[in-house]
């Protein structure tokens, strides 16, 4: 099965989409290996090499060096719209994620003021102190929250050891102005159905984002038993979960 190639550099794109308009990527990991805390099974960047919450600092970039890469980046760029800490896994997982994403705050205040923060997480952190203050200096915190239960949560993300549902839902729970984003998806593992479909509302009821946006896969995915979520069944569930919320849900879709 194919698989996107990872990002070379700390700055990729810009990139264009429906949520984020044109938009800059940073990215704090690694170049020739993913890190990340889960091992999703629609990740379209394939298998995690690396899958821990407690990484060694090796082979991250540094903080001068993706504060040089930043500005440059602005420099470079002036008609961008967001500058989104995303990348070859889960960026909260910098040893220096919070110094970093608070002097990228001051460089964006600096050179320039309309360029909105965001990142796009999978909350495997977000219930550590560091890095749930350093959220709050986001305009749009992107947290992943595929699942409800923990066997979903287990079969879909399969997360690294020591994370539980309850402390990401805790720690969601405490992020100003959270958006939440979750990946629909069908198969051997399903969100859409049954007690997991009811699990996963009753979790964001209890977070309570701003908003919640939901997609499915769209790109090619490294396990064959991933289905994706047609168009009309993602409009539905948004319509299920308001009716039964109160939130805010967009779907979106290719
Ligand atoms: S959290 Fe993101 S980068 Fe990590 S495995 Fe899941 S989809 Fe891939």
């Amino acid at each position: 099965m194919d698989t996107l190639p990872l990002k070379t550099g700390i700055i990729y794109g810009p990139v264009n989409s429906r949520r984020l308009g044109r938009s800059l990527g940073i990215n704090l990991l690694p170049t020739d290996y993913k890190l990340c805390s889960f091992d999703c099974i629609y990740c379209h960047y394939g298998r995690t090499q690396l899958k821990t919450l407690h990484p060694e600092a090796g082979d991250f970039p540094g903080l001068e060096e993706v504060l040089r890469a930043v500005r440059d980046a602005l420099a470079a760029h002036p008609d961008i719209d967001y500058l989104t800490f995303s990348g070859n896994g889960e960026a909260t997982l910098h040893p220096e994620f919070p110094e970093i994403a608070a002097r990228v705050r001051q460089i964006r205040d600096e050179l320039r003021p309309g360029v909105k923060l965001t990142i796009l997480s999978n909350s495997s952190t977000v219930h550590w102190p560091g890095v749930r203050a350093a959220l709050a200096g986001f305009e749009a915190p992107i947290m992943k929250l595929d699942a409800g239960d923990p066997k979903t949560l287990a079969g879909m993300n399969r997360p690294a050891q020591g994370l539980t549902l309850e402390g990401i839902v805790a720690g969601l729970r405490e992020v100003p102005g959270l958006i939440v984003q979750s990946v629909l998806v069908d198969g051997r593992v399903s969100n859409i159905r049954g007690a997991a479909l009811e699990a996963w509302i009753a979790a964001l009821a209890e977070v309570r984002p701003a908003r919640v946006q939901i997609y499915s896969t769209d790109r090619p995915v490294p396990d064959v038993g991933v289905e994706r979520v047609s168009p009309d069944t993602l409009r539905r569930i948004a319509g299920q979960v308001e009716a039964q919320t109160g939130l805010r849900v967009e779907a979106y879709w290719v």
